[in-house]
């Protein structure tokens, strides 16, 4: 795999406000990429840059081959994106307004046509393309506005949090059609989300916290370097629980009568099983999950 993205000490700052600093980063060709951060930590100022809409105050970017600020057109032809506004006309068809967003592209005639109905499939959408797009449902509403994003058969395609504002079921479908989009085509996908169990299927996370890089890596290889195990208990006596707790040195977060202590090794879980006998009434093991990670670099939950 190569990099189809390279950012080099990108930085853009709102007159005091530095919304990023000289991020450096890769994004691997065909890979699915998250970009996590809290509110105001930068991700929308890195993609409007790299999505060539506002210009960096310094740094550079290589997109598919092209560098930002001099092949800027040329970018544009590479990549699609889909922010969370939908751009597309309600009082048109859904074929309509693909049509009319190809012919931007200067694509037209048969190719055109075959472009859509290609970008419509994907979006599992051919069968409602002659309906007017204000009259769909929010899931088949974001499904178009992703096709929109694919007529031109972009490399990469930035996604801001696609799935937000949908119920869980429709979230759902729209997510597995986007993760059978890049199994049938290769495409790159770089998101953002606030929903981890998305973020778990990256091949690659980056924590972004005020304008920088606090972490990054695998969603696995994040939990294990800050999200250790932790067992929970259910207690009969809590400040007796916690007291014992407190005395042996264990890190731990109560909540009503659960306690929930953190572990460095699952193991550790049974000799303080044994030793807290009486205490508790139930107890459960678990690994430490990427919104524990999220949690423990920023000091902030990955939906708020
Ligand atoms: P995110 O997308 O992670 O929520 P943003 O990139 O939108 O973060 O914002 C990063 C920082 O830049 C924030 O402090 C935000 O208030 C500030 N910011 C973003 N856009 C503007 C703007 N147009 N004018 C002034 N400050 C801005």
């Amino acid at each position: 795999m190569c990099a189809l993205i390279e950012v080099q000490d990108l930085t853009k700052a709102y007159g005091p406000v530095r919304a990023i600093d000289e991020l450096c980063f890769c994004v691997q060709e065909g890979s699915l990429f998250a970009f996590l951060g809290p509110n105001g930590a930068g991700k929308s100022t890195t993609i409007e840059i790299l999505c060539t809409f506002l210009k960096p105050d310094a740094g550079e970017a290589l997109i598919a081959g092209h560098r930002l600020g001099r092949e800027n057109a040329r970018i544009r032809q590479s990549i699609g994106a889909v922010f969370q506004e939908g751009l597309l006309d309600p009082l048109l068809t859904v074929e309509e307004n693909l049509l009319c967003r190809g012919a931007l592209y200067g694509q037209g005639g048969k190719p055109l046509r075959q472009a859509c109905l290609r970008a419509l499939e994907e979006m599992h959408l051919a069968d409602l393309r002659k309906r007017r797009y204000g009259n769909l449902s929010g899931g088949q509403r974001r499904r178009a506005d992703i096709a929109r994003a694919l007529i031109h058969a972009p490399k990469v395609l930035f996604l801001d949090e696609p799935t937000t504002g949908l119920d869980p079921q429709t979230r759902r479908a729209v997510w597995e059609i986007l993760l059978s989009l890049r199994q049938n085509t290769g495409m790159t996908l770089f998101l953002t989300t606030h929903y981890l169990e998305e973020a778990e299927q990256a091949d690659n996370v980056i924590i972004l916290d005020a304008g920088a890089i606090a972490a990054s890596g695998s969603p696995e290889a994040l939990r294990r370097q800050y999200a250790g195990d932790h067992l929970t208990l259910s207690c009969t006596n809590p400040r007796a629980a916690s007291a014992f707790l407190r005395e042996k040195d264990f890190s731990f977060r109560a909540t009503g009568t659960s306690l929930r202590v953190n572990l460095s090794r699952t193991l550790d879980a049974l000799p303080l099983l044994q030793a807290m006998k009486g205490l508790y009434e139930s107890f459960g093991v678990a690994s430490g999950t990427l919104e524990d990670a999220f949690l423990a670099i920023t000091g902030k939950e990955l939906r708020e």
